[in-house]
């Protein structure tokens, strides 16, 4: 088995994970540390542990990504967790960069209408001109990529 795929570092992979999934909840609005936990659950159907929750949003709080308020909830008071403006942006850019990389992975299911040029994920539509399937975004695009043609035959 390559090195690479060793259950270890694939954990080191989830970990990093993880912290990508907490700040997609922070970014969402302000968190009590224990509705991270339970937001996470939710969305990751997978449990993630308090003693990686709560130092991670100390470190962001260090670095001023991150702001905290005390209000009660309960009988307690919990602290609530909020992205700063800082930590908004670089959100936004992480989230970007990650959408980038998503994109580039699923490529090979994209399609370029044959008409318009513009990327098709799904939903194409798909027609037979001339022996030959072709791939275009909407009936439209078909429509006129087919009047196209035939009117540069009738130059002929
Ligand atoms: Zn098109």
């Amino acid at each position: 088995m390559p090195k690479e795929t060793q259950p270890q570092n694939i954990d080191d992979l989830i970990s990093d994970f993880s912290r990508f999934y907490i700040l997609t909840i922070l970014y969402e609005g302000p968190a009590h540390g224990y509705s991270i936990i339970n937001q996470f659950k939710k969305r990751v159907k997978k449990e993630v542990s308090p003693s990686l929750v709560y130092p991670f949003l100390q470190q962001l709080e260090e670095k001023g990504l991150v702001t905290h308020t005390l209000k009660p909830v309960g009988e307690k008071e919990r602290k609530v967790f909020e992205l700063t403006d800082e930590g908004r942006d670089l959100c936004t850019g992480l989230f970007k960069r990650f959408a980038e990389l998503v994109a580039i992975a699923i490529e090979p299911s994209m399609y370029v209408c044959a008409h318009c040029g513009c990327k098709v994920y799904e939903g194409a539509h798909r027609e037979v001109i001339h022996d030959k399937e072709m791939t275009f975004c909407c009936m439209h695009c078909a429509r006129s990529y087919k009047e196209l043609k035939v009117s540069k035959q009738a130059k002929k």
